[in-house]
């Protein structure tokens, strides 16, 4: 009985109902599924998604255990990267009684501004150091913020190594203490560049994705400088990124991807994997190698170093498919002030080395 109104349809009634029903459920399959693939893409609404692991199988009991950070976006803009450093740098190096953690700062404003820097007022930061000048902690602050540990813990996982203690030689070849920023501009010093916030846009090439990373564009043969110390994780081939190597920090969570370098002479004389490389050193050339399965060819049209660093929270995350890349054009931007200067050090080979060496605390030893 229950089915009367169906068995009264005509068979070519029935033919078209049963079409449209597929047609319809076939439309909000594929409505569900784009909704899913841009939510995991920008996910700008909402950025915060704490792993509680339920969902994926983890036969391995350590990752089980614990949360990680599934998405972060790095929004921080060049105004406030700059005020931030030179209120940290300035509270170390003028002995200030109470000193100040850019990364602290940052986190605060994101929490404020739900991550959005365009909200950012000089006021806001202002009367932050004013409080913590005056003795206030920065956990009683934020104790009612409750994303403030999300976002320290975000924006720590870019700048860790950034700001710190150092050693840097000087040109009379003795070593002085310092404290400031100590990551590298990934272009040396005195050659020049451009670039622009290309992150996000597509590609097309190979199947449709992405852009992850930073485009420097400028001459062939422009010595490439490690950013940050590192262990050499990847170098060689690979069909988008050409001649490129992958640099992964101590504390394992950024993952250095620099690609497209010299056809012919990619890498700095020696570079290996497994190999330690100090911030500052020469690690390559900036070429315009890559899409390609045939190695050395110079697919790419436009001479550039692509930049990207990788956030890694769960070792999980490094190739699997939710990746996390950050967008470094304010990064770059900012990476200007400290930049490598280099000589020829092999006129045979046409290498290149620093000029000032370091002495990087980060370095395990
Ligand atoms: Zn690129």
């Amino acid at each position: 009985m229950k089915y009367m109104w169906f068995s009264n349809f005509s068979i070519k009634n029935k033919f078209k109902l049963i079409l449209q029903i597929t047609f319809s459920l076939i439309l909000i399959f594929v409505t569900v599924f784009s909704f899913y693939q841009i939510s995991t893409v920008t996910v700008s609404s909402n950025p915060i998604i704490w792993s509680e692991n339920t969902t994926e199988d983890n036969s391995n009991d350590e990752s089980k255990k614990k949360d990680y950070i599934k998405w972060f976006e790095f929004n921080v803009s060049y105004d406030v990267l700059d005020k931030t450093s030179k209120l940290d740098i300035n509270s170390y190096t003028k002995n200030e009684d109470v000193k100040l953690n850019w990364i602290e700062l940052i986190s605060y404003l994101a929490c404020k501004y739900g991550n959005n820097f365009s909200k950012f007022k000089q006021k806001d930061l202002d009367t932050l150091v004013e409080k913590l000048r005056n003795g206030e902690s920065m956990s009683d602050i934020t104790k009612n913020m409750k994303n403030y540990n999300y976002y320290y813990e975000g924006y720590d996982s870019v700048l860790h190594e950034f700001i710190g203690d150092y050693q840097i030689e000087t040109s009379d070849k003795q070593f002085v203490e310092k404290y400031g920023i100590k990551a590298f501009h990934p272009i040396a010093k005195n050659y020049s560049y451009s670039h622009y916030d290309d992150f996000g846009a597509s590609r097309s090439y190979g199947y449709k994705r992405l852009h992850f990373g930073n485009d420097l564009m400028g001459s062939i043969g422009s010595p490439v400088i490690a950013v940050e110390s590192g262990i050499v994780e990847a170098v060689g081939w690979n069909q988008y990124g050409g001649w490129r190597v992958g640099i992964r920090s101590f504390d394992k969570k950024r993952y250095y991807y620099y690609a497209h370098l010299r056809k012919n002479h990619p890498y700095a004389e020696g570079l290996k994997e497994g190999q330690i490389v100090k911030a500052g050193d020469v690690i390559g050339y900036l070429g315009m190698t890559g899409y390609s399965t045939k190695e050395n060819v110079n697919n790419i049209n436009v001479p550039h170093l692509h930049f990207g660093i990788q956030l890694i929270f769960d070792e999980v995350q490094k190739e699997g498919p939710n990746q996390i890349w950050v967008d470094l054009y304010h990064l770059v931007d900012f990476l200007n002030k400290n930049r490598s200067e280099v000589y020829k050090s092999n006129t045979e080979t046409k290498d290149y080395s620093r000029k000032y060496d370091i002495i990087d605390p980060s370095i395990p030893e």
